[in-house]
């Protein structure tokens, strides 16, 4: 049985090779019980040595493979390169920072032989700022609400794939991809366990607050179009109101007569509508400009170099 683990890496050059120790370490462990493994490290356009480190790393050990990206295309790019470039049996996701314990490879190896074909790590949140902890926990209960899949706080990318289920996440050809979900919706047996989190390494975490806050957004508006469904409802809401006033102020002016006009009243409707037009224009906007990606096909990354050799399946 052979196990691939897939890396992305960006900026990574401080912890690389720390990285390809540990898990080397749990590669040794593990070749006794029948499992061979192999390195996928997807270099995504990193400004600094991450590539001379790779290569490095190819030179003196033959199970490594990279890929390197013509710039940076962002993490969901360099999964899937990953796991169009993974050979094995199963495929091991996980960040190259060591916020992912290589430990728990076992576990899922384990765990896989059992015969799920997802093994999910799920991280509890002890170490994370409380106003993070608290934005995740409150953006989980939203999502949830307004997604068709199920998305779990502290579940991630930090998984292992059986073969099958690695085929059908390549075969998932969208441009915005939005992994968290993608992964759920393929589905396959499943299990679930819990590991303590572990702070970064080394470097820098690239996400940022707005960061995390379009990805947000695009996990909601990825999965389904209930937004644009809301929309309609909110619009066919406002409607009703306006009709139920007009009729209010009819009827009052026929009873006592006309009264002066309230300007306050005609500037709150005309502000409160036209923001809500912009609302709904924004959601509009959004999924046309999904559409539009979607539509140019464009490649989601392109190789800038590699030492796997191209097969016809390869070509991204
Ligand atoms: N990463 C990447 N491309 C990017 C940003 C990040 O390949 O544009 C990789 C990064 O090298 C790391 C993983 O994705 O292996 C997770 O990134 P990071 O540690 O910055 O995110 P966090 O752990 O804070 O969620
Ligand atoms: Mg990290």
């Amino acid at each position: 049985m052979l196990i691939s683990i897939v890396a992305p890496c960006y900026n990574e050059e401080d912890v690389l090779e720390r990285f390809h120790e540990e898990v080397q370490k749990i590669s040794d462990e593990l070749l006794p019980l029948g499992h061979d493994m192999e390195f996928v490290y997807v270099d995504d356009g990193s400004r600094d040595r991450t590539l001379a480190v790779l290569r490095h790393l190819a030179d003196r050990d033959s199970r490594v493979r990279y890929v390197s990206f013509s710039r940076n295309f962002g993490k969901e790019a360099a999964l899937l390169a990953g796991l169009r470039h993974a050979s094995g049996d199963s495929v091991v996701v996980m960040d190259a920072d060591l916020q992912h314990p290589p430990e728990l490879i076992k576990r899922m190896v384990e765990l896989r032989d059992q015969g799920y074909d997802q093994v999910i790590a799920r991280r509890t949140r002890t170490g994370d700022r409380l106003t993070r902890t608290l934005t995740a926990r409150l953006y989980y209960r939203l999502i949830n609400r307004l997604v068709d899949v199920e998305l779990v706080d502290g579940v991630g990318d930090f998984r292992l794939l059986s073969r099958r289920v690695v085929d059908a996440i390549v075969n998932l050809t969208e441009y915005n991809r939005f992994s968290k979900g993608l992964f759920a919706w393929v589905g396959f047996p499943s299990t679930t366990f819990e590991y303590e989190n572990a702070t970064r390494e080394a470097g820098h975490s690239s996400w940022s607050f707005r960061s995390l806050l379009n990805y947000g957004l695009d996990g909601l508006l990825s999965f389904n179009n209930r937004p644009l469904r809301a929309a309609l409802w909110l619009g066919m809401g406002l409607l009703l109101c306006a009709g139920l006033y007009t009729a209010w102020i009819v009827g009052a002016a026929l009873v006592h007569g006309v009264q002066t006009p309230g300007y306050v009243t005609i500037i709150t409707a005309v502000t409160a509508l036209a923001g809500v037009q912009m609302v709904m224009l924004g959601v509009i906007g959004e999924y046309t400009g999904r559409i539009y990606y979607e539509v140019k096909g464009r490649p989601h990354f392109l190789v800038k170099a590699t030492n796997v050799e191209r097969t016809k399946d390869l070509i991204p």
